[in-house]
Order: C-alpha cells, then structure tokens, then sequence
C-alpha cells in the first residue's frame, strides 16, 4: 500500500537534510509503528507525505497503491486515501464541526468524479459515526476544535478518519499530553477502524499507546533513517531500555 524508497529530504530554507535515505513498506491492513528519539524525523516523515509546504524531497520516491504521492496536491493526497491525524489539532474559529467535514467529504468526491453527498445522507452518516465513537452531538455543532479539551480535539479527529474513511492514516504522536483515558479513547477509534484494507502509521514517542494498539511492525526512526525494524517487543525494549542500546547496536 505504502512504499516509501531511499527517500531524502531537506528543509527549503536552509540547506539542513532530515531524512538521509529513509525506506518503509507498509501493507494494506496493516499497523506499522514509528518509534525514535526527538528530531529524528518523524513529524518531518508525516509532513512530507500528507504535503506540508517548506520541505525539499531531494531523492527517493513515496507512493501508495502504486501512485506517486510526492507529485500530488494535499487535498490530491487526501483524495488517493491519505490521512494524517496532528500532534496539535489546529482550532479553526468560524467553521462549524459538520461544514468543516462536509466540505472534506464532498471536496474528497469531487476529486473522485463522484457526486455530492445530499445533506440529509451526510447527516446520517456523520451522526452514526458519532454515535459509534460515543461523540456527543454538541461537539458537531462547534467550530472546529476551538475550546476543544486535548481528548475532545483527538476524537475529532477520529471522527474525521472515520468519515472519511481513509485507506492510509498517518497519526503523529497523537497520544502526546493525553490522559490516560484520553489516549486509550484514540486508541480504541484506531483499533475500530482498523479493516483488511486499511493501514495504519503510528508514530509515538512513548510504547504506552502501542500497549493498546497492538502494531503488526515496529520501526525505530533515528537521524533520519529506519535504522531497526522488528515486532511489538521492539517497542516493549524501548521502553526498558531507551534508544542508546539500539542506536548503539547500529552504529557499530
Ligand atoms: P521528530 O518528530 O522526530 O521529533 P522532526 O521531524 O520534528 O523530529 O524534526 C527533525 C529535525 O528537523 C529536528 O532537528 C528539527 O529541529 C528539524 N526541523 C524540522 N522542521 C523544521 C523547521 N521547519 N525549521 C527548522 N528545523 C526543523
Ligand atoms: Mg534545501
Ligand atoms: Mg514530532
């Protein structure tokens, strides 16, 4: 599904590498995680695909079911089955929760060739997502995430995955400054939508989210590269040990 090859990036401004030839394949219906200590890359990994301006992809290639990622527009990403769930939802005042997902909705079709979505069956379908999520009805009526606690703003963004109905989601470190209960919330939209036809990119800096979602691959991201790819106890050694083991291993 996702097949991420020698991949280089630098920043725009100056002339600073951060990704230095990073590889990743990532199967439909698979949970894949991303691992790796601060300023590995991550964010910057996460960015590149959904298309956040700023950054120079100087080799290497991303693609998703075949199709070059790297040459689309954002919302052309989006379109092709792209989503990313943010470390820091963004509050957008004036915008209504239900406009907001609409747009996203019928911009989505449109770039599919598909009809509009009438408004009644886009309040169905909104309504029944919510109700699976136990989302209140209130949190639709809002503007987007604005006054939004972090565990409301990160079920937001559950509920736009799953009206959306992404085939690759990217959530970087979406777990960061939650609860207990709030983090075990996402984790629980994650592990409903996961299907046969859906993966899953799960970057964290932390093994607890992965303690409720159980990833299929663990990869450790350090200074740009995939330096360590293994199962879920390769997160489980993170945990006890830090990164100075692994990152040690691989420098030698
Ligand atoms: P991670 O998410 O793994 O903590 P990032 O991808 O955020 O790492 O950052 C990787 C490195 O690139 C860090 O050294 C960071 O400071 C730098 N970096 C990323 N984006 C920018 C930017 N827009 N301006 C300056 N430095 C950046
Ligand atoms: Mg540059
Ligand atoms: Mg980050």
């Amino acid at each position: 599904m996702l097949e991420i090859n020698n991949l280089h990036v630098e920043l725009e401004d100056e002339d600073k590498a951060i990704l230095k030839g990073l590889s990743l394949k990532v199967e439909a219906g698979k949970v894949h995680a991303i691992m790796g200590p601060n300023g590995s890359g991550k964010s910057t990994l996460s960015y590149v695909l959904s298309g956040r301006d700023g950054y120079e992809v100087t080799q290497g290639t991303a693609t998703l079911d075949g199709q070059d990622l790297l040459d689309l527009e954002p919302e052309e990403r989006a379109a092709a089955g792209l989503f990313q769930a943010f470390q820091y939802p963004v509050e957008i005042p004036g915008v209504g929760n239900m406009t907001f997902l609409r747009t996203a909705v019928n911009s989505q079709r449109k770039a599919r060739g598909e009809p509009e979505m009438s408004s009644g069956d886009f309040l169905k379908l909104v309504r029944a997502k919510a109700k699976e999520l136990n989302i209140d009805a209130d949190m639709l009526k809002r503007p987007v995430n604005v006054g939004f606690s972090g565990g409301e703003k990160k079920r937001n963004e559950i509920l736009q995955m799953s009206v959306l109905e992404p085939r690759m989601c990217i959530l970087d470190e979406t777990d960061s400054g939650l609860d207990v209960d709030a983090m075990k919330l996402v984790a629980d939209g994650v592990n409903a939508l996961r299907s046969e036809g859906r993966s899953f990119l799960v970057i964290t800096h932390y093994q607890r989210l992965l303690d409720h979602i159980k990833p299929d691959v663990v990869h450790i991201l350090a200074d740009g590269r995939i330096v360590k790819t293994g199962g879920p106890e390769l997160a489980i050694e993170v945990e006890t040990n830090g990164y100075a083991d692994i990152l040690a291993e691989v420098a030698a």
